[in-house]
């Protein structure tokens, strides 16, 4: 595995002069910092000529629509031959936000048996070493800022418009929830300072992302706080779980549960919180915590997933009924 360095920069040049065609690939369920970080990379490679193209395995929810060049993306779920076309035929495939090619769900297998060399743009700890380069660095807020730098240190930086700096700061508001978390360093700061020099239109990017849901959604959120969440109280936990036919009762679409896992932090003594959803063939889990908590390793443990410190997901092939069990004790046993 490889970090970035001046090498890896050398030699990512040589290969782009080299190559022609470019997919850039983000993970399942795609979130701000997923469509931001391609969409910054995507602009990039156009201005410079390349046949780019950007793929992802599941549709983009509603609210990341207005994500400059989001409508460009392909969906696996939409046109899987179209993605398998572009991952196959690419010179080299761009990973970001992930570093497992699990995270790509059903396109894995295409994504790891294309010919094409790979580059992993990520920020999530443990990545794999799946790519020919990985650049990643836990450390950072967002996929979205190592693109940012990888862009200077490819010397693009006079490519960086108004829509570029859009993207890539969607990115690091929605993965620190606008800037709450992940954003302790103060490079993050400078490259958001900098970003709003590009003239990118502050309040709209929030209102898009975090003011633009249904009513639908709002009144489910208030069924939620108040019928659905419970707690484990001597571990400072809390949860709730959604049934199928809950989702369904309030006409729920695809994007209308983001945020939900975060708000029982509001809490003063809960430090850790999930979100357990009803899918077709699993249960989707979210995790959260506010303090040191370490919820990456409680779902790599559990949850049959990962993610960050304060912030992951995994799937349960178990039935509703038993899953307040298994996270009852699953959180008792945790050290
Ligand atoms: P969310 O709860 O929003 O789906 O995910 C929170 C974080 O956990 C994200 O950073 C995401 O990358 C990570 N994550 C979510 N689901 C999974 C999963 O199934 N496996 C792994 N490894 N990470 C996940
Ligand atoms: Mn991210």
């Amino acid at each position: 595995m490889k970090t970035i360095n001046n090498q890896i920069i050398t030699d990512i040049k040589s290969l782009l002069k080299a190559s022609t065609k470019i997919t850039i690939i983000s993970h399942y369920a795609p979130d701000g910092d997923a469509v931001g970080s391609s969409t910054a990379l995507y602009q990039i490679f156009k201005k410079e000529k390349f046949d780019v193209s950007m793929v992802v395995p599941s549709d983009i929810s509603k609210n990341l629509e207005k994500i400059p060049f989001s409508n460009e993306i392909v969906s696996f779920s939409k046109k899987p031959n179209k993605v398998k076309e572009l991952l196959q035929n690419a010179d080299i495939i761009f990973c970001t936000d992930f570093n497992a090619f699990s995270r790509v769900g059903d396109v894995s297998e295409i994504l790891s048996s294309s010919p094409a060399k790979k580059i992993m743009l990520d920020h999530h700890p443990q990545p794999e070493d799946c790519a020919d380069f990985v650049i990643s660095d836990p450390g950072v807020s967002s996929a979205s800022e190592i693109v940012y730098e990888f862009i200077l240190l490819m010397g693009y930086e006079q490519l960086i418009d108004k829509d570029v700096a859009t993207s890539i700061y969607t990115g690091l508001m929605t993965d620190t929830i606008n800037f709450t978390v992940n954003s302790e360093k103060q490079r993050t700061f400078e490259i958001a300072s900098k970003l709003l020099s590009y003239k990118i239109d502050k309040k709209g990017i929030y209102n898009n992302i975090f003011n633009n849901y249904s009513i639908d959604r709002m009144r489910f959120s208030g069924y939620v706080l108040y019928e659905k969440m419970k707690f484990i109280e001597n571990k400072n936990t809390a949860y709730i779980i959604i049934s199928k036919e809950e989702l369904d009762k309030f006409n729920f679409k695809s994007g209308d549960h983001d945020g939900f896992v975060n708000m029982p932090l509001s809490i003063k003594d809960i430090e850790t919180s999930i979100l357990v959803i009803e899918h077709e063939k699993y249960l989707k889990i979210s995790l959260r915590s506010k303090t040191n908590y370490d919820v990456n390793a409680l779902s790599r443990k559990y949850f049959n997933g990962g993610g960050h410190k304060n912030a992951s997901g995994g799937r349960l092939y178990i039935n509703l009924e038993e899953v307040e069990s298994y996270i009852i004790d699953a959180i008792n046993n945790f050290e």
